[in-house]
């Protein structure tokens, strides 16, 4: 596809250092199974896009914990992670153009978190209504601290790989102006480090659920999953909400608006039944059940194929795990480049190596403030430390 389909916002990436190909991140928090609302809202785009760009797809296990951290969140990240994996690939994301990660495996991710949140306000965070709308839908009464600060640990995810462009959606185009603003500072105040990332906004209507609402959602319960057989999407066809001032299939019903006739439009590959039905459903020539047959059919002829290629990628045993720790390690490495452009654009470093120059003591030269790698073999300190204690 070609760029021109894209509208790209006025301000484009930079200006400021970047990597040499254009890069893209995007993800998902892993908080459970890819729905027919996550392909047309972002994953039909990132297949589209990813190929243009050096493509970071990251696991956001962190971002979940902002509304989910139980342990019993954190024990599915794991089941989640995978399923968004092969949910991903086959829907066509290409595996030799993607890295994925996981999140809470970049430790370095939570270190550029707590550097760039002193380049942002309360104020300023506050002003999102997403944050608001997420808080009620978790059920939260009051904001927590962490999902406040929700779009800034998002600018530390994409500017750690120092992304140039981010797809955006309706719901999150707000939370990348933050990481624009704080690339920005970052780099006014101390030195250019950052690219400042274009939003690339992709023509992304939001999907409704198949109960009306306006939104397909895992937590509304009223979504169409990509792995969903065959019978379990006809059986969520056949329940859903349409026309409710239609008493009988004799009576005119309205299409605009109509969840059903929305998913027609989306997933019918063939719209001459579409029209047909449309002016049949006006007229009051034609039953819901009718209308809703044909949907199931064409929703199952759209993820035949998208399954068949999944059942082929688990059947690739280790695959996603592969790709999962390769793309962590390589991920790891750049974002260790960047903590380090950090401290030392900030001078943060500086401190310490002064101290370490004038101490007494000799100093093994690889216990910097900032050594990339603990060794392996290092005891285990936290356990040394309860000992201890158990015994004062
Ligand atoms: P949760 O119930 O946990 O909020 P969800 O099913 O609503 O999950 P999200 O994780 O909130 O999914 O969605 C991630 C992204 O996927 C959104 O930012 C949006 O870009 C896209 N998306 C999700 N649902 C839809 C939808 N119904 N229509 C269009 N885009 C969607
Ligand atoms: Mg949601």
């Amino acid at each position: 596809m070609s760029r021109q389909t894209l509208t790209a916002t006025p301000t484009a990436a930079g200006p400021g250092p970047g990597p040499a190909a254009p890069r893209m991140l995007t993800g998902d928090r892993p908080t459970g199974r890819l729905h027919l609302g996550h392909y047309v809202g972002s994953l039909a785009n990132r297949v589209r896009l990813h190929k243009q760009y050096e493509s970071f797809f990251i696991v956001a296990d962190l971002h979940m914990l902002t509304t989910k951290n139980s342990g019993q969140d954190i024990a599915a990240v794991h089941r989640n992670a995978t399923g968004m994996v092969l949910d991903s690939l086959a829907v066509g994301l290409d595996p030799a153009h993607s890295v994925f990660f996981l999140q809470s495996a970049v430790p370095e991710v939570a270190e550029i978190n707590l550097l760039l949140s002193s380049l942002v306000t309360v104020p300023r965070l506050e002003r999102i209504p997403s944050l608001k709308e997420m808080a009620r839908d978790a059920g939260k009464q009051e904001m927590p601290f962490a999902l406040l600060g929700y779009p800034v640990l998002q600018a530390a995810d994409i500017l750690a790989v120092k992304a140039t462009a981010v797809p955006v959606g309706r719901d999150n185009a707000a939370h990348v102006e933050v990481a624009r603003e704080i690339a920005r500072r970052f780099n006014r105040r101390y030195r250019p480090v950052f690219p400042v990332p274009a939003l690339i906004h992709g023509d992304v209507p939001s999907l409704p659920g198949t109960d009306g609402q306006a939104k397909m959602s895992k937590s509304l319960g009223n979504a169409i999953y990509l792995a969903d057989p065959p019978q379990e999407v006809r059986r969520k066809v056949m329940r859903m909400y349409t026309d409710p001032a239609r008493t009988g299939p004799g009576v005119p019903g309205t299409v605009e608006g109509n969840p059903v006739f929305a998913y027609h439009a989306a997933f019918n590959d063939r719209p001459a039944e579409v029209a047909d039905l449309a002016e049949r459903y006006r007229a009051g020539k034609v039953g819901d059940a009718e209308v809703k047959e044909k949907l199931a059919d064409a929703i199952n002829r759209f993820l035949a194929p998208i399954q068949e290629r999944r059942a082929a990628f688990a059947a690739d045993e280790g695959l996603v795990a592969d790709l999962i720790v390769t793309g962590t390690e390589r991920t790891r490495r750049e974002v260790q480049r960047t903590v380090a452009d950090m401290r030392d654009a900030m001078g943060l470093t500086a401190a310490f190596t002064e101290f370490q120059r004038h101490a007494r003591r000799p100093h093994a030269p690889d216990v910097a403030p900032h050594a990339p790698d603990v060794a392996p073999d290092a005891p285990d300190v936290s356990d040394r430390c309860e000992v201890d204690q158990h015994r004062t």
